[in-house]
């Protein structure tokens, strides 16, 4: 029995070793790619659902690798939080979306607000409002061009912080999103004192829509939460007609998901954006 627990314990230990190999592999890689611009952003409609008509794009971050292709933000995110490089991937992010917006309106084009997803880490650094102020003011980017998102959990800490870098960006015309809404910690508390712009439904509730009475439930008393408090509601994840009209007919009108728009380059978005300035 000895024998076997030591044979088990060292073939774990392999396995780890493993594991640990490749994420130092890939946070070698990550660091090239940072240096190499192979990270770039997708871009995704967010549609107001009664008529269709496109009213801003959400920022998704992609991993052009040379040789494994696009990398999906599942397979990086995370890492790049643990081991710090998500700050320079946001700085990244931030210089990226405020440099296409100035692209797209130097060509007569304008997607309405871009909003990016910041990490909790980036969002308790410092110089971050700071940071975005001057590439905005690069860029020539003006107050209400950009959104950030963030995640319920990241609004959670340090309240004081977190406000204090609120209502800096508020200064600078950028609103917040709370991302994931209903999946996180219960933060109704948070809403009240944080007064987000906006809530994105996370897709786990449009999902099994309209099938499911639960679901038809919980985003209605989200619907009746946010609208007592001002707040817009955005639900993720629209992949059907019959989930648009199920949201329809909740009152959540503004739709993000497959059924409008996959996440694409700027390229292939710039002949469905509004003309600018306009008419
Ligand atoms: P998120 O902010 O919740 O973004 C929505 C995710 O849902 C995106 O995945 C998007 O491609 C996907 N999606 C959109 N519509 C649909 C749909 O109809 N059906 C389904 N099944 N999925 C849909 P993506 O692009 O893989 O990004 C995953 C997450 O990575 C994002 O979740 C966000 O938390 C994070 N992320 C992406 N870009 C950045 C970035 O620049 N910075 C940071 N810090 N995080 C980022
Ligand atoms: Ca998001
Ligand atoms: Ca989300
Ligand atoms: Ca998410």
């Amino acid at each position: 029995a000895k024998q076997l627990g030591r044979s088990r314990y060292s073939f774990f230990q392999q396995d780890m070793d493993a594991a640990a190999v490749q994420r130092m592999e890939l946070e070698r890689e990550l660091k090239l790619a940072l240096e190499r611009d192979e990270l770039l952003l997708h871009y995704q409609a967010v549609v107001d659902a009664r008529t269709g008509a496109w009213s801003g794009l959400e920022a998704l971050m992609r991993w052009q690798h040379p040789q494994r292709g696009l990398v999906m933000p599942g397979q990086f995110i995370e890492l790049a939080e643990e081991t710090g490089q998500i700050l320079d991937l946001g700085w990244s992010t931030i210089e990226q979306a405020c440099a296409q917006l100035a692209r797209w309106k130097a060509s007569g084009r304008h997607p309405g607000p871009i909003s990016i997803n910041l990490s909790a880490l980036q969002f308790r650094e410092p110089r971050l409002a700071e940071r975005i102020a001057e590439a905005m003011r690069r860029h020539a980017v003006t107050p209400g061009e950009l959104a950030i998102e963030l995640t319920e959990s990241s609004l959670l800490t340090d309240t004081d912080t977190v406000l204090q870098t609120l209502a800096r960006l508020s200064e600078l015309g950028l609103s917040l999103s709370v991302d994931d809404f209903g999946t996180g910690y219960s933060s109704l508390a948070y809403l009240k004192l944080l007064r987000p712009a906006r809530l994105k439904i996370d897709r786990a509730f449009v999902r099994d829509l309209p099938s499911s009475a639960d679901d038809r439930a919980l985003v209605r008393a989200m619907m009746g939460m946010a609208e007592a408090l001002g707040i817009d509601v955005v639900a993720e994840g629209v992949e059907t007609e019959a989930q648009r009209d199920a949201l329809l007919a909740l009152g959540c009108w503004q739709q993000q998901g497959y059924f409008y728009c996959r996440p694409q380059p700027a390229a292939a978005l710039a002949e469905r954006l509004a003309v600018w300035p306009p008419q």
